[in-house]
């Protein structure tokens, strides 16, 4: 991670990215950039216009480095930024997204109540999670204790009302965020911004809508979410079976 930083008028000091100064001017627009690293959170960014002449070369070089007018952006004004970005859809895509929404909605209902009941979950009265083994286990009930394969999708905060992706969330164990990427490539796929966008505005329906989408992604018997220090995580599970 670079020790190099800018001191924002609105954060102080901060780390920072590159980014187009049309996307710093108007950020509620598609972002074009790589995901979250570990060591590198925010990555450089710039606008469609921008990406076309970056796509004519293939990277950023002497040809076209000139074209695209970059700016210093410091990382909590890009957070702030990109989020505005998650509800930037043409028509079509929005409709198509409302319509996907709502059947997957449906479908996890579906799923949950047949898990819920094949799996008799309610007569659990104590569950937990070990991000280790990425298992979610039910315990101490009259039958054999319930050991389901998790994957996390995302964690709502009710501090701050937001969503984030656990494909962003490096504090989480790799065993738990091993499979999640896939519902991001899916939003790629299918310009749904909501899916490709690390971290915005949420509240806790929004929290259930994405983890419907990851169910549909990655398959899986069910959801499940668990109180965190600020609020929740939700989960997919992707398989179950009783502890012999
Ligand atoms: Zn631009
Ligand atoms: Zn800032």
């Amino acid at each position: 991670m670079t020790a190099e930083t800018i001191t924002c008028p609105t954060h102080g000091e901060s780390q920072f990215a590159f980014v187009c100064k049309h996307l710093i001017a108007h950020p509620a627009q598609k972002w074009h950039c790589g995901y979250p690293e570990e060591d590198e959170p925010w990555r450089d960014a710039w606008c469609s216009a921008c990406n076309e002449a970056f796509e004519r070369e293939g990277e950023w070089n002497e040809n076209n480095e000139g074209e695209a007018d970059i700016g210093m952006l410091c990382g909590h004004c890009y957070e702030d930024g990109i989020a505005q970005s998650v509800t930037c859809m043409d028509d079509a895509t929005g409709s198509a997204w409302v319509q996907f929404l709502q059947t997957q909605c449906e479908v996890q209902r579906v799923k949950q109540q047949a898990m819920v009941d094949n799996w008799r979950l309610n007569d659990y009265p104590r569950w937990d999670y070990y991000q280790e083994t990425a298992q979610l286990v039910f315990s101490g009930g009259e039958q054999a204790d319930l050991v389901a394969d998790v994957e996390f999708v995302g964690t709502l905060s009710t501090a701050s009302h937001t969503w984030m992706w656990s494909w962003a969330n490096f504090s989480l164990l790799e065993p738990v965020r091993s499979r999640i990427a896939a519902v991001r490539g899916f939003g790629e796929e299918h310009d749904y911004p909501l899916l490709t966008v690390p971290k915005w505005k949420a509240d806790a329906g929004d929290g259930w809508h994405m983890t419907a989408v990851a169910l549909h992604v990655l398959g899986g018997l069910g959801v499940y979410r668990a109180p965190s220090d600020n609020g929740f995580i939700f989960m997919v599970v992707m398989s179950a079976q009783l502890r012999t």
